[in-house]
């Protein structure tokens, strides 16, 4: 058992995870050999089935990094793409065929790429190895073969042959050894042959005599020998030979053609047969891995302290994964949200609603009561002006209660249910993006639309209900409307508040246009539209450039006329409100900004209580369980990942205490593999 061996390719698979930098590379053995050498049948031997690329055309354009995982315990064989995400596979030309494609997936200008692929086989009839498969070396440079891409491919092997890593140089027997590319390629790198097996194939197709004499090279010498080998597949399987397994029928085709001949015979100290070979890459991988234990440690070490230290000065040690930084960002957005159902209750929404009404009263009231046309105005005189008969209004003037009839039903018939759920709806909308934008979520576009869904979906599924009860429930006031006292007095304050608020709002609005234009311009500009329109320019025909005054100049003169009279308006009706005349409801006729408060408090009383029950309780009770459901425990480990990663300071901190982590548990498990060498060498001292 190649203990060693195993455990270094876990430390190495978590290393991968970390991002392996160079130093913490783990030996190999990388397989170079020109094409047809027969290096794709060695490698298949050694696995045991047919996985590799086939064609006429160069295959192989991307280094393939092979790990063979022995799994005594288990009947199935499967191979897994780590980086790819599909899961184990069975089907062995399911592999080859995914192999093919990612290699063909290399553009052809580039020729060959150095990004590997990763393929793990798991199986009971592999050894525990690490291989990597290069792209054949070519010979002749035909037309679809280009100088560059010879070239190309000796520099990406040339990466690959250094140190600590194990050649594997495949030549064929029927090819002069002298020739051989991949001996010469190796040759280079390893001038005394210490780190280089030589493979030679097709031993079959050469006299014995000429087959031995290659295993027994002078020229090339190496520390590690030369094995020769038959790895052609007998032709026998038909439909079934893919569920053969390749090396024991080549080793069965071995035994019988090595012992045929006695210049492979046992006294001849030669190394023969596949098994052999694959006996070979064990022992001399595990003896690698063991030079390479302490080098690798130290290197993880300093990886290692790299990694804490950094972490310590940006993080201050503060421990933080996806899990938890996802589950104390929403924790700690239910708790502000918690803080917000306190804020906004039945009193703001009655505000807000009671606000809205306002400015629809207001709207009615110019519409019904206040405004003029200037082209009337031209004609009546400010005593004329329908406001002033107010005052005189004769109780039992039907001209006066259609008036006034009119604009209440404007208000009861305005489609409250709507509006009101409207108002509110659209306010927890607002605040629930306040509150986003006032949380960690507001960097992580998931998050965000994850909140604002679930709170659209709760508003509107009760929206219609909503808004259908409310109306319902105000249907009533659409008749008639009953005043009392103390409704009258309180109305009589709100309407008071209310003109006040609209007088301050037309004079800054006044303000601001003169400010903007200047105060002796507006003033000649509103003079002028004036004179028009009371017929003292009668030559002037309104909206005519004239006397200098520009088209956009007379308009801002009409506006500053339209707030100036709508101001001149309100602090009349704020006079007569305050009067005697409208201290009692009695005078309602004449009093039309009081009673129609009355109205607006009724609606809104009204709407409150159903719009308290129907949404504000039910997206409170809702809200906190629907972001449970798309941000809480039901998202995947990689969604929790990918909503993390969002937020590139989270993403470092993240990143960065995993590979703290997994260099820590490398790290570990290096040092138990440490201690068991040593117990290990000790007890092979005192034998
Ligand atoms: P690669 O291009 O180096 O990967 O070479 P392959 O493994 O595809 O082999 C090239 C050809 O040589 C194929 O037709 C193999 O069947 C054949 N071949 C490989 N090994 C042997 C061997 O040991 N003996 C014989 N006779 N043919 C072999």
């Amino acid at each position: 058992m190649m203990v060693l061996t195993r455990k270094m390719i876990e430390i190495r698979t978590i290393l991968q995870k970390v991002g392996q930098t160079g130093a913490l590379t783990l030996p190999s053995i990388v397989v170079i050999g020109s094409q047809s050498s027969g290096k794709s049948s060695v490698l298949e031997a050694i696995v045991g089935h047919e996985f590799l690329p086939k064609g006429s055309n160069m295959v192989t354009r991307r280094p393939i990094e092979l790990t063979l995982v022995n799994t005594p315990d288990s009947n199935v064989e499967y191979g897994e793409f780590p980086a790819l995400n599909l899961g184990k596979i069975t089907d062995f030309s399911n592999i080859q065929r995914t192999l093919t494609d990612l290699n063909l997936a290399v553009p052809e200008k580039d020729c060959v790429s150095d990004d590997p692929i990763r393929l793990t086989i798991y199986s009971k009839n592999v050894p525990d190895l690490s291989l990597i498969d290069l792209p054949g070396y070519i010979q002749i440079s035909a037309m679809d073969q280009p100088e560059e891409l010879k070239a190309k491919i000796f520099q990406l092997c040339d990466k690959y042959i250094q140190p600590p890593n194990v050649i594997l140089a495949v030549s064929a027997a029927d090819v002069d050894l002298a020739n051989s590319t991949a001996l010469r390629a190796s040759r280079r790198v390893d001038p005394r042959g210490e780190r280089t097996i030589g493979v030679i194939t097709k031993m079959d197709l050469v006299e014995p005599d000429r087959g031995s004499n290659i295993l027994k090279d002078k020229n090339y010498p190496l520390r590690l020998g030369y094995v020769g080998v038959v790895c052609k597949v007998p032709q026998s399987g038909g439909l079934f030979s893919r569920h053969v397994n390749v090396l024991s029928a080549i080793t069965k085709n071995e035994n019988a053609f090595f012992g045929q001949h006695p210049q492979f015979a046992g006294d001849q100290g030669l190394t023969v047969g596949t098994y052999s070979l694959r006996r070979k890459l064990m022992e001399v991988l595990e003896a690698t891995m063991a030079q390479s234990l302490q080098g690798t440690s130290d290197a993880i070490h300093q990886e290692l302290e790299e990694a804490a230290y950094e972490f310590k000065v940006q993080y201050n040690d503060r421990p933080l994964t996806a899990e938890t930084y996802l589950a104390e960002s929403l924790d700690s957005f239910k708790h502000s949200f918690k803080e917000f159902t306190e804020l906004f209750g039945r009193p703001q929404v009655r505000m807000l609603l009671k606000q809205e009404l306002d400015q629809r009263i207001l709207d009615i009231l110019a519409q019904r009561y206040w405004n003029k046309p200037f082209s009337d105005l031209k004609k009546t005189r400010p005593e004329d002006h329908p406001l002033a008969e107010l005052s005189k209004v004769d109780p039992e003037e039907l001209y006066w209660h259609r008036k006034l009839d009119g604009s209440s039903s404007a208000l009861t018939k305005l489609g409250i249910g709507r509006l009101a759920t409207n108002v509110v709806a659209n306010s927890l909308s607002t605040q629930m993006e306040q509150l986003i934008e006032s949380s960690t979520f507001r960097n992580h576009p998931f998050a965000k639309k994850a909140i604002q869904d679930s709170a659209n979906t709760i508003l509107n599924e009760r929206f219609y209900a909503t808004s259908d009860q409310v109306e319902n429930c105000i249907k009533p006031y659409k008749f008639e409307i009953e005043v009392d006292d103390r409704e009258w007095a309180h109305s009589r304050e709100n309407a008071q508040r209310l003109l006040k608020d609209e007088l301050k709002a037309c004079e800054d609005a006044y303000k601001r246009l003169r400010d903007q234009i200047g105060g002796k311009k507006l003033g000649s500009a509103m003079t002028f539209v004036d004179k028009i329109r009371t017929g003292r320019a009668p030559e002037m025909q309104e909206g005519s450039e004239a006397l200098g005054f520009s088209q956009a100049m007379l308009e801002k003169g009409r506006e500053g006329i339209f707030l100036r009279d709508r101001a001149d308006i309100i602090k009349m009706r704020m006079l007569a409100l305050k009067s005697k005349g409208c201290a009692t409801k009695d005078n309602k006729y004449s009093c039309p900004e009081i009673f129609m408060d009355v109205v607006a408090e009724k609606l809104t009383s009204t709407a409150v209580l159903f719009l308290n029950v129907e949404l504000l309780s039910e997206f409170y009770y809702n809200f906190p369980r629907e972001l449970d459901l798309r941000l809480g425990r039901h998202l995947s480990q990689a969604q929790i990942e990918a909503f993390a990663r969002e937020d590139p300071k989270i993403r470092k901190h993240v990143d960065l205490q995993q590979r703290k982590l997994l260099l820590e548990l490398a790290l570990q498990k290096m040092d138990s593999l440490m201690a068991l060498e040593k117990s290990k060498k000790a007890q092979g001292d005192e034998n």
